[in-house]
């Protein structure tokens, strides 16, 4: 049989076990399927995680942060570390499209056969792109995953009017992004209020208000009739044939679960994959965790969840028949465009019963809201809009449906808050309490890790995987670190990054300024600055010298494309390269010209190359010296970012005429 583990040598002990014992398959390389396959291989197991989406698994998270400019693509992947004894072999670009339930065999997109022992189904989401006229036109976007995102970067450079549909945590993130791009964006929501899943209308206004300070249009209670333009995107027609000039459009109306494999294979489905408290299908054999899955006729939109239900799945398969979900109270604590919103509790449901009450302290000045949902005496739900100290303990209350008394609820009236004011720091909360919301980790496992020897965030994060996720906890972590007023860590080896670009930076200005080299002014004299730079061979060298570290380092700069690059080493250190590289470009640079700039097409060549080489240097520096620079956007994001990102685009956009301008150069200096 025409098994997956042919693909390795036969001498790979392991893989000749896992054709004896099929290991347990992993479907979706998302961050809930690598989870539950970095569990399992911590328990020992052996793992085939099969991941359709050609890029390593990344987090999805952190897409917007990349879109908006503030974190670069060698930064959002996942960590490739899966804990031993056991043992994960991943294959990326592959999908599983067919399964033999009756054998246990998957079937992949490569042609190969898998078998398994127990199947984990974790396929996630796709975006839903509602049938609007026109939604197919070039221009429309959706943003859902990292090939979406590099579209919308690559868009980002031409687009001027950016409409985005959805005022959700999606719509808002992409507008985020494109704003900060230098975007005009307007939001449209047919809701008649911003993320009307985890806010209520007050909540919403606030929230509407805090983005149009930063200059994002918002409209709501409007929806999207048409898209039209004759070859492309120019325009979006709302009710009452109102229409908006727009040269992009990013959908962002929600996401469906990736249900079509499990129902050509005959699993329950409904909105998701139909699970059991075990995260156990109707095939005893096969698992479903994540986004794609139904539990007790809900849907999970967020991490925290899928990584509980990875849990309970991964208990089972290894036989702690009691583990059971009980499903998760929806919760999110995030930094909407730059401002903190908290919604925990399905307070749409809430609402709607008897007996609950709620209570509402919003201050005059607008600036913040906050809600509290109280069923019979007990804490059910929240939601707020702006700072909220109590949030992370308020998390913990309605996780236990805490009781609240009387003059808590008049203390929170009054003051907003619910306790009464003391030490809030991190230090003072019990260990129970959740310090990193989206992976559920609580200050109990970060003090263990601690204990245990982890030194930096980083160890934190490998051993409790606690700020992997949206990273908003990370002053939380560095306070129990003792370092919770540490300045930001600076990039490895940001030194050198820093004394390599200021030398190519030295060099290739040096080209433009000094004036060329005084030669011998007769043939015969023949010196070696004569010889160099008139004796044809020697231009070939110099020449073809310089042209094989320009394509090398191009190719390293496109180092988050070439899957063998990511192997051999960490993204800093090919950063370094690809710079170091750039500064021998600079030195070519002199060697073959002698400072001279040439004229017509050698002095646009010369041009482009240049400034090519000063603005890679600059963005170079700017990385190196990113932890001392002041932050012009506070943190922030939004368009202030720009001044950062600025020398690494122009770096880009002076490299596009680069190639042209070559050939041209070589092709004339034969043909002369
Ligand atoms: C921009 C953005 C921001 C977000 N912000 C937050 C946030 O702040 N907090 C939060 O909690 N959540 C956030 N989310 C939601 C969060 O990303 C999802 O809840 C999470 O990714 C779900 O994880 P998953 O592994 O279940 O599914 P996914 O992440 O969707 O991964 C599923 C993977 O399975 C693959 N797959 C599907 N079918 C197959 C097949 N047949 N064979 C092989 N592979 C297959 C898919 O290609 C995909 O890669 C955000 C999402 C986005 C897009």
């Amino acid at each position: 049989m025409n098994v997956v583990a042919d693909v390795k040598t036969s001498s790979d002990q392991g893989l000749q076990e896992e054709t004896l014992m099929p290991p347990v398959v992993v479907v979706g390389g998302g961050p809930v399927g690598t989870r539950a396959a970095q569990e399992l291989s911590r328990r020992g197991r052996t793992v085939i995680l099969f991941n359709a989406e050609r890029w390593r698994p990344y987090n999805r998270v952190k897409l917007t942060p990349l879109l908006a400019g503030e974190e670069q693509v060698g930064q959002i992947y996942a960590s490739d570390h899966f804990p031993r004894p056991g043992r994960v072999h991943r294959y990326d670009g592959v999908s599983v499209v067919d399964v033999d339930r009756e054998n246990r065999l998957v079937a992949l997109s490569s042609g190969r056969i898998q078998p398994y022992s127990k199947l984990i189904l974790a396929l996630g989401s796709r975006a839903f792109v509602p049938a609007i006229p026109g939604a197919d036109l070039p221009g429309v976007f959706t943003f859902r995953n990292f090939d979406d995102a590099e579209a919308l970067v690559a868009r980002s450079m031409s687009a001027r009017k950016v409409l985005v549909i959805g005022g959700g945590l999606l719509g808002l993130e992409a507008a985020r992004g494109m704003a900060a791009r230098g975007a005009a964006v307007t939001v449209v929501e047919h809701e008649n209020r911003l993320m009307p899943r985890q806010l209520d209308l007050a909540a919403g206004n606030v929230l509407k208000e805090r983005i149009e300070a930063i200059g994002i249009s918002v409209l709501v209670g409007e929806r999207v009739h048409e898209i039209s333009g004759s070859s492309r995107v120019e325009k979006v027609v709302l009710g009452q044939d109102r229409v908006l000039e727009a040269d992009t459009v990013i959908i962002c109306t929600g996401v469906r679960a990736n249900t079509q494999l499990a129902a050509g294979i005959g699993l329950s489905h409904r909105r998701g994959i139909v699970v059991d408290d075990s995260m156990r299908t109707d095939d005893d054999a096969i698992y479903a965790i994540g986004e794609c899955v139904e539990h007790a006729g809900q849907i999970y939109g967020l991490v925290g969840p899928g990584y509980e239900q990875a849990s309970i799945a991964v208990a089972h398969i290894c036989d702690e028949e009691d583990a059971t979900y009980l499903g998760s109270v929806p919760a999110t604590k995030l930094k909407v465009i730059g401002a903190d919103v908290f919604s925990m509790g399905d307070f749409e449901s809430i609402e709607q019963q008897q007996d609950i009450k709620s209570f509402v302290f919003q201050p005059a000045d607008g600036s913040v809201y906050r809600r509290l949902f109280v069923d019979r005496g007990r804490l059910v739900a929240a939601l707020g809009v702006g700072d909220w100290p109590e949030a992370t303990r308020l998390q913990q209350a309605i996780g236990k449906r805490q009781p609240v008394r009387f003059w808590q609820t008049a203390r929170f009236a009054r003051s907003g808050d619910l306790w009464p004011q003391g030490d809030d720091s991190v230090a003072s909360w019990p260990r129970e309490a959740i310090v990193c919301n989206c992976t559920g980790t609580t200050k109990g496992a970060v003090l263990d890790s601690i204990t245990l020897g982890s030194q930096t965030l980083d160890d934190v994060r490998a051993t409790t995987s606690a700020n992997t996720v949206c990273g908003t906890c990370k002053p939380l972590i560095l306070e129990l670190l003792g370092q919770g007023d540490a300045p930001p860590e600076p990039v490895r080896w940001w030194r050198w990054l820093i004394g390599v670009s200021i030398l190519g930076a030295l060099a290739a200005l040096a080209t433009a300024i000094l004036p060329r080299i005084a030669l011998a002014d007769t043939y015969a004299t023949k010196d070696f600055w004569f010889s160099l730079w008139f004796d044809s061979l020697w231009k070939q060298y110099t020449g073809y010298t310089l042209l094989a570290l320009t394509v090398s380092a191009a190719v390293i700069g496109l180092r988050k494309r070439i899957r063998l690059l990511g192997r051999l080493g960490s993204y800093d250190g090919w950063r370094l390269v690809h710079l170091t590289i750039g500064l021998a470009c600079a030195l070519g640079l002199v060697v073959h010209t002698g400072f001279r700039l040439g004229s017509n097409l050698n002095l646009l060549l010369m041009l482009s190359f240049l400034a090519t080489l000063v603005f890679g240097a600059v963005a170079g520096f700017v990385k190196g010296a990113d932890h001392a620079l002041p932050d012009p956007g506070q943190g922030q994001g939004g368009a202030t970012t720009v001044p950062k990102t600025l020398p690494l685009w122009v770096h880009i956009l002076a490299l596009w005429p680069l190639p042209v301008l070559l050939i041209i150069h070589i092709a004339t200096v034969y043909a002369f």
